[in-house]
């Protein structure tokens, strides 16, 4: 279970997670859909999607779609490792 770094609030399971190779954690699914906020970015000269905690806002990372992932969604949330911690346990 992947939890916000600043709340804590539960946001992907290791399960929705793939290798994507980007070196960044990525998954296909948030653990529920009202469980992030998705917000256009327009920085950096690129239209991306913004991917923010729901409970606190904190910037969690980016999520991209139709990159052709073999994926039930093919999504991809990238999401920064900073902004996570990872919790073991049995689901
Ligand atoms: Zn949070």
């Amino acid at each position: 279970m992947y939890h916000c770094r600043a709340c804590g609030e539960e946001l992907f399971r290791s399960t929705e997670k793939f290798a994507s190779h980007c070196g960044w954690p990525s998954f296909f699914s948030p653990l529920a859909g009202d469980k992030v906020i998705e917000r256009e970015d327009r920085s950096h000269g690129m239209v991306r999607t913004e991917v923010l905690c729901a409970n606190c806002g904190s910037h969690l990372g980016h999520v991209f779609a139709g990159e052709g992932y073999d994926t039930p969604t093919d999504l991809r949330y990238c999401i920064n490792s900073i902004s996570m911690t990872l919790e073991e346990k049995e689901i």
